[in-house]
């Protein structure tokens, strides 16, 4: 029953090259036996043996289809299944991998008590698979036995077979030691060693100009792109032999032309003129599934050992080659996060959106060698753009390049918000322009600004250090980058916007200065500075005069105008330690620290008279012909020590200034009670205070 279980498997044609096994246990016996083989290649099969019937168990256990690789490079199959009470697992062996490692095989070698390379003659003999040819014939396989299965199921019961003792392995033939294998084996063991690209590509290629006769010998390597392979002639050839694109790379690696000698045909020649030859074979350069190019050899027929022995090094030399070039990838990410962070640490120094966009714009340029570069910002009405910051051309010719929303190249990153790497300006048929002259070379980088999903403006990057055009790993580089530079962006927006909520509430909207509660704060702090210091302190309110007539007859826009004209005015009039604040309508007030009531009366004479030179526009409709404002002076300690106590004694000095005919300052008179102040420069006691001179001249002859 087996047997023709087996014979019949046998006949689909992939499995010509495989030896099958079928192992089986009954519920009498504990153990997976043998039961039937069709041997192919004793050794393969025992090879095989070796590597499957430990694992039995754990495969019908699975009880799905296995493909493994084992031994070096052997390739084969598991396949459990079961009939009625009984387990079975078939094995198919006998084919290998294009690439051989030479260890294991010598390593398989010596456990089975032979020479080193005793199994080398076999191995070359086998037919080579990929994984995925292996797992193709498994496939096919597995479905002929499920229908295998479901014919014998219905059939009559029979006890499972005896098992059938194993085909006799045959010994390895003859063993035939080529000196060359000592000289791969060596090279393989320095090829683990090197550490570049160089240094591996020079090692495989000393090995096979040493050793390998070949009158002609060349290497195909993928560039960084990967759309085109770099042909360079190692020996006997021009250094330099032009390159295939990918697509052509069939031409050479189909897998009826891998490892074999075939005509340099016509094809061929035509994807590498320089290259004069009549016959080539190529050995893939292959790591897995990447395809990082071939070696090929010229004019020459390698004899079948020489062929694995070449497959082997070339094996090597890609899974090195492979390895050094992910290290690379590696490194260069790690060192990219690594700058990533330290430039997150600069944009977390930067204090407002400005001065953001700027390090943005500089580290970007950093980034990817650029010489020019600008950030542009869309308009609040969203149709245009304009430049805020610029690097390499000067910031105020550049604000005059006006910039559509959707057109050219950065208003059309603009409305996508897909970034954008254009080789050549003049040749890309996205943007098809001719190249300005203010620019080195023709290729540039165009990166969206996001806030959040909103895309704000763009950042633009040209010229390169060497002129050679951006590369995808810039853009790869900056897109990075902007992701980053967005979060930045978000977090000063919101800072800003808390930073301005928190000014708000202190300040007055229309005029900028302090409002009432935050004055109140203010001079309640600098009142107790002043009580501790034993330092004068004076308050001065500001009203303007016959505001509403002003209001009435040039409206309330020139009204609103007018009151941020006259707080510049008092802040042109401070130093910077004083406060001043919008206390109501029209009314000021300002806190001087440190100030004696004569000092602070200097003070208060040129607010007034800056608001009565003041044009103000319109003021000549009112019937007093000039805006003009009262003032009234108190101070620490002597007209009071307490905040409600200074504005109260400055606020009666400000009523009798409008009563006394307005445009004038009054101070405080101290009341009778209170004590005097120290402070020689002190006004006079009682004297209503309408005409400054005067005051000035009191309080001089009462210093004199
Ligand atoms: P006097 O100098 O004698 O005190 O007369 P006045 O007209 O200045 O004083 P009054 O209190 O009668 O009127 C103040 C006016 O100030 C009333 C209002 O029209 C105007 N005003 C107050 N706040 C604002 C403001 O925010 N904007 C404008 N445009 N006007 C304001
Ligand atoms: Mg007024
Ligand atoms: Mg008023």
């Amino acid at each position: 029953m087996f047997e023709d279980l087996l014979a019949g498997l046998k006949s689909l044609p992939a499995l010509a090259p495989y030896s099958l096994t079928l192992y089986c246990r009954t519920p009498s016996r504990g153990e997976f036996e043998n039961c039937y083989s069709l041997v192919e290649d004793a050794l393969c099969r025992d090879v095989a043996r070796q590597f499957f019937e430990p694992n039995m168990e754990v495969y019908f256990q699975e009880g799905t289809t296995s493909v493994c690789r084992y031994g070096g490079g052997f390739f084969g199959f598991a396949i459990p299944f079961r009939i009625w009470s009984d387990e079975f697992c078939l094995v198919g062996d006998g084919v290998r991998d294009d690439s051989i490692d030479l260890w294991q095989l010598a390593a398989l070698a010596r456990s089975g008590g032979g020479e080193v390379f005793s199994l080398f003659p076999y191995v070359e003999s086998l037919c080579t698979a990929s994984l995925a040819d292996v797992e193709q014939v498994a496939h096919e396989v597995a479905e002929e036995v499920a229908k295998l299965v479901e014919k014998l199921s219905l059939a009559p019961q029979t006890p499972a077979l005896p098992p059938s003792s194993p085909s006799a392995a045959g010994e390895p033939g003859e063993e035939h030691c080529d000196p060359r294998l000592d000289v791969v084996a060596r090279s393989l063991e320095e090829l683990d060693l090197a550490k570049t690209v160089t240094e591996t590509i020079g090692l495989c290629c000393e090995t096979l100009v040493t050793h390998f006769n070949s009158p002609k010998t060349a290497i195909a390597l993928r560039d960084a792109s990967g759309t085109s392979f770099q042909v360079s002639g190692i020996w006997g050839l021009p250094e330099d032999l032009g390159s295939i694109p990918a697509d052509a790379m069939h031409l050479f690696m189909a897998k009826d032309r891998r490892a074999k000698t075939v005509l340099f045909d016509a094809q061929m020649r035509g994807v590498l003129p320089a290259l004069q030859a009549t016959v080539c074979t190529c050995f893939p350069l292959r790591c897995q599934d990447e395809r990082l190019g071939f070696l090929a050899l010229f004019d020459v027929a390698p004899a079948k050992s020489d062929a694995l022995l070449i497959s082997m090094l070339a094996g090597a030399t890609a899974a090195k080659l492979s390895r050094i070039i992910k290290d690379a990838e590696q490194s260069k990410e790690n060192a990219l996060s690594q700058r990533l962070m330290s430039l997150t640490n600069t944009l977390l120094q930067v204090d407002s959106k400005d001065e953001l966009y700027q390090a943005i714009l500089e580290i970007a340029a950093e980034l990817i060698d650029a010489m020019q570069g600008s950030v542009m910002l869309i308009d609040k009405d969203g149709q245009n753009m304009h430049i805020v910051f610029t690097l390499g051309m000067t910031l105020n010719i550049a604000r005059c390049l006006p910039v559509k929303v959707g057109k050219g190249i950065a208003g059309m990153v603009a409305q996508s918000g897909q970034p954008l790497l254009v080789n050549d300006v003049e040749k890309d048929s996205r943007v098809a322009m001719a190249n300005r002259l203010r620019f080195k070379s023709k290729s540039l980088i165009c990166m969206p600004l996001k806030l959040k999903d909103k895309i704000i403006g763009v950042l633009n990057l040209s010229d390169k250090k060497n002129l050679a055009p951006f590369t995808d790993a810039d853009l790869q580089v900056l897109t990075s980058f902007a992701n980053l530079a967005s979060l930045m962006i978000e977090r000063t927006e919101v800072l800003e916007e808390s930073e301005r909520f928190e000014q708000l509430s202190v300040t007055d909207a229309l005029t900028g200065l302090y409002n009432r509660r935050f004055l109140k704060n203010r001079l309640e702090e600098e009142l107790n500075r002043s009580i501790r210091q034993g330092l004068n302190l004076t308050v001065i309110f500001i009203d303007l005069d016959f505001f509403k007539n002003y209001n009435d007859l040039c409206g309330h826009l020139a009204g609103d105008d007018a009151l941020r004209t006259t707080a510049e005015i008092i802040k042109a009039s401070l130093r910077d330690m004083d406060i001043v604040a919008r206390y109501g309508g029209e009314e000021f007030c300002a806190v001087l620290p440190g100030t004696s009531k004569v000092e602070a009366m200097i003070v208060a004479e040129r607010i007034r008279s800056e608001i009565e030179r003041e044009i103000f526009p319109g003021e000549s409709e009112i019937p007093q012909v000039r805006l003009t404002a009262s003032l009234g002076v108190a101070s620490f300690p002597e007209d009071g020590r307490t905040f409600t106590a200074l504005v109260h004694a400055s606020d009666v000095a400000l009523y009798e200034a409008k009563a006394g005919g307005r445009n004038r300052i009054v101070a405080a008179r101290t009341s009778p009670g209170q004590k005097e102040t120290p402070i020689p420069a002190t006004p006079p006691k009682t004297s209503k205070t309408l005409d400054f001179n005067a005051y000035l001249e009191a309080s001089v002859g009462a210093k004199g």
